[in-house]
């Protein structure tokens, strides 16, 4: 494997860099331009960043070419991201259940009406997607999930309640997951629905999280009518679907190049930041963390160039994702507890303070870190995954 760009990627990266240097926003990113206050303004926000994004054409980069993207490989994908990242780009979250999620799983899913009727909105930033897969008693153990739904004429009947669904009060629609087949085993009775989060018996209640921000919630459904043409795939058949989405959410991304670039931001601090008669940066015990950090970055850039490889040579992700996932999720959590203890209390302090450093970007990203190895499956999960899929371990 050449970890060098050809000279067809070295152009891509070009063009790209050239894109990003004139259309980036000039309001976003950190520490000069602080967030958005609230998940409100910040998915207005993205919509219409997502839209400038899709006029660029630089939305769906992965997508087929028939509906709206532009057919790049793996590698280039990783490009992009790269310099996106580097250059500190908005970060697409509330954007990516839509891009990352809904719209590969109706590509290879879904029927052709779904895909005429929402992949091109997904791409413009028109409407934004939530994912209704957890419940309070069903996270890891998906399968084990209650929300019902029952068939009646040519509507499902949604009874229940999922929870930490991310963005579901900024979202239009949801992927969610119902049993509609309690007397089947339990992978067998489940449907996969796109549901139009504006149908009556919906209620969202948002969830406060550490950080302070509400970007999570319960979502109720009482009596939820969803028309019976919303299922994707088979009814009973939505296991199918939901593994589809979760191989995909646990695929490749350029992990490396985010955290590489908040480790840049580290060192700048660490520079900026007097300690004793200099800087902290003239400390060797810190000196050392950070070259142990740069270090391990690189390890994770040729990791997630490897499983990019594999990805291309079979076309999917394979479990090797969840080798990444376990990297990526304790470095972010080791990285941002290593920038407290460099930084000092200033780093607590959060964004709007003036005392705060880097406009509180280190204090909100310590507590943020921690979801990292929760959401996408545990590590713990992972752990399981890679001892049985990877090892071969029995279980
Ligand atoms: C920030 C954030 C955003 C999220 N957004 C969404 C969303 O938009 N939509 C959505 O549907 N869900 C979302 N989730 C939920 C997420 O998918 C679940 O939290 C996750 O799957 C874990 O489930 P749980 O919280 O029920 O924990 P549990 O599954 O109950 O796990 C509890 C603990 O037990 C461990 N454990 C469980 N099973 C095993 C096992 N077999 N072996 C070893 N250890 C095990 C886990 O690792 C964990 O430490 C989000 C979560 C977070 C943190």
């Amino acid at each position: 494997m050449d970890l060098r760009d050809s000279p067809a990627e070295a152009a891509f990266r070009t063009e790209a860099r050239a894109w990003l240097e004139a259309n980036l926003p000039e309001h976003w990113g950190t520490p000069k331009y602080p967030k958005p206050e609230t998940p409100a303004e910040e998915v207005t926000f993205l919509r219409a960043w997502q839209r400038q994004l899709f006029e660029g054409g630089w939305a769906g980069l992965d997508w087929p070419r028939e509906y709206g993207g532009r057919d790049v490989d793996v590698i280039q994908n990783l490009i992009w991201q790269e310099e996106y990242t580097r250059m500190r780009g908005p970060n697409q979250i509330s954007m990516s259940v839509g891009t990352s999620l809904v719209g590969p799983t109706l590509m290879a899913r879904g029927a052709d009406w779904q895909k005429e009727r929402f992949l091109a909105p997904i791409l413009k930033g028109e409407e934004v997607w939530c994912q209704g897969f957890s419940e309070p008693n069903a996270g890891s153990d998906l399968a084990s999930l209650k929300t019902r739904g029952v068939v009646e004429g040519d509507s499902i009947v949604v009874q229940g309640q999922k929870t930490w669904t991310s963005f579901a009060q900024q979202s239009d629609w949801c992927i969610l997951v119902v049993r509609t087949d309690p007397d089947a085993a339990r992978h067998k009775g489940l449907s996969f629905l796109l549901v139009d989060m504006k149908t009556p018996g919906i209620t969202i209640r948002p969830l406060v999280e550490m950080t302070g921000h509400a970007w999570f919630n319960e979502v109720f459904f009482d009596d939820v009518r969803v028309p019976l043409e919303n299922v994707v795939g088979e009814i009973n058949g939505g296991w199918d679907i939901v593994i589809t989405t979760l191989s995909v959410e646990r695929g490749s991304s350029a992990q490396h190049a985010r955290l590489g670039a908040d480790l840049d931001l580290l060192i700048q601090a660490a520079r900026d930041t007097p300690r004793g008669e200099g800087r902290a940066s003239d400390d060797p015990a810190v000196r050392q963390k950070l070259a142990g950090f740069a270090a391990e970055m690189m390890v994770m850039k040729m990791s997630v160039y490897r499983n990019a490889w594999a990805i291309k040579e079979k076309g999917l992700p394979g479990p090797e994702g969840s080798t990444l996932k376990v990297l990526w999720s304790e470095l972010d959590q080791r990285l941002k507890a290593a920038a407290i203890e460099i930084l000092g209390p200033r780093a607590l302090v959060s964004q709007g303070d003036p005392l705060a450093i880097d406009d509180g970007y280190w204090a909100y990203e310590a507590l943020w870190s921690r979801a990292a190895t929760i959401y996408a499956g545990t590590s713990e999960v992972q752990r399981n995954i890679i001892a049985t899929r990877v090892l071969g371990l029995p279980r």
